[in-house]
């Protein structure tokens, strides 16, 4: 992969892929600028090379073709704001208007183009529309590290176009933070893993099994293992389809000598709300009509004595359903103690949608190592898998 920091950038057109995937208000307003702040330091250090920017991204799930409500005209003012310049915008990405904005840039300008996803080209890697886009610079640079998993005509096709090529900052700085997990993990070290699915964890957990000496499991998924040891759970969320691989799961772990600890006890609601009649149980005596919806206090307990004692952490997804108050102690907790652990000297580093929300959330996202920008991308990082977005950035 090669480094921004390589290339000459003088007076070159930079044609820079960027995650702007940004939750939007019903009014358009962007009420979490995080993904743009993230793009700042790679804008900035283009324009004072004497570059100019191209910046094109993605935003939301547009079905066919344009919608309003995924234009990337409602991120400029954000953009302007945070890269304290203005910013041109083009309501196409690949219109002949278009390419004349991107050939009249001026060292120092940025241009936005509009979003990629109006085009089903872009998610089906379509050769032809890539090639259509790098028509738009001189030197193609990645930031999109959320994107980095998928082989989009933007985060990987276009870069047989390119002669340079590089990652931006923040895709440098992603890749360097999760080698420290992927090849440089220090003793202890303990992965917790929660959400919804335990089909969307299975390749990392079995990746981590390799590395850490402990995963704490919690949130959905962990009915699906205290299912697959032959505890009933009720009315909890459990992946009868998964069931194997979980056992499967259990069984590497012991045989790598790794803890794999599933809770002890579970916080049940009747009904999947907040507002509901709640019970608190041993993993073993969660009523046939209870719904598991976080871990109880004992796993709390339990957990945070093994996190504090850690040198490394790794931690994907919330510990319960986070979102209902009710059921957010595990997550606030388990959010905590890695923030205490941060503080007493261990590597943190938290990764997920889910389990970054929680972290914002709670007000402890400068008590942690690293928050990682990618949710799906981390996850296939830790796996040991090559990124295409990654792949493509070397000649
Ligand atoms: P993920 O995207 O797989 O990390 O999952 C995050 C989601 O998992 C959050 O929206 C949580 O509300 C949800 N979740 C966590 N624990 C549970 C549970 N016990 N039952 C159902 N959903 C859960």
């Amino acid at each position: 992969m090669n480094a921004l920091s390589s290339l000459s950038l003088k007076e070159k057109k930079i044609l820079l892929r960027v995650d702007f995937n940004v939750p939007l208000s019903s009014d358009y307003a962007v009420f979490d600028d995080s993904r743009i702040q993230a793009a700042i330091p790679t804008i900035n250090t283009i324009i004072s090379s004497g570059g100019s920017v191209v910046i094109m991204s993605h935003l939301g799930r547009p079905k066919n073709g344009p919608e309003e409500r995924f234009s990337l005209r409602h991120i400029v003012s954000s953009l302007e704001a945070l890269a304290k310049r203005d910013v041109i915008f083009s309501n196409d990405c690949i219109s002949k208007k278009s390419f004349e904005k991107s050939r009249a840039l001026m060292p120092g300008e940025i241009l936005l183009l509009e979003n990629l996803r109006f085009y089903k080209e872009e998610k089906g890697g379509d050769e032809k529309f890539a090639h259509k886009l790098s028509n738009h610079g001189d030197i193609y640079v990645n930031d999109a590290f959320g994107t980095a998993h998928r082989n989009h005509a933007s985060t990987s096709v276009i870069s047989q176009f390119f002669k340079q090529k590089a990652s931006g900052l923040l895709l440098e700085k992603e890749v360097k933070e999760l080698n420290k997990i992927n090849k440089e993990c220090l003793s202890p070290a303990t992965a917790i893993i929660g959400g919804a699915k335990v089909s969307s964890k299975i390749g990392v957990i079995k990746n981590l099994i390799k590395k850490v000496d402990t995963i704490l499991i919690g949130g959905g998924m962990g009915y699906s293992f205290l299912n697959a040891i032959g505890l009933q759970v009720g009315a909890s969320l459990v992946e009868k389809n998964c069931l194997k691989e979980a056992s499967q799961l259990i069984e590497y772990a012991k045989n790598s000598n790794v803890d794999l600890i599933l809770p002890i006890d579970s916080k049940n609601g009747i009904s999947f709300k907040n507002e509901t009649l709640i019970n608190i149980s041993n993993v073993e005596n969660i009523g046939a009509e209870e719904i598991g919806m976080d871990i109880g206090p004992q796993s709390i307990k339990f957990y945070k004595k093994i996190i504090e004692k850690s040198a490394t952490i790794i931690w994907n997804g919330p510990m319960g359903v986070f979102e209902f108050k009710n059921f957010s102690a595990g997550t606030v907790e388990i959010a905590k103690s890695v923030a205490k652990a941060t503080d007493n000297g261990a590597y943190s580093i938290v990764g997920g949608g889910d389990s970054v929300a929680a972290i914002k959330k709670f007000n402890l996202e400068r008590k942690v190592s690293y928050i990682s920008t990618g949710g799906g991308a981390m996850l296939e990082f830790l796996e040991g898998k090559k990124l295409p977005g990654i792949i493509a950035l070397s000649n």
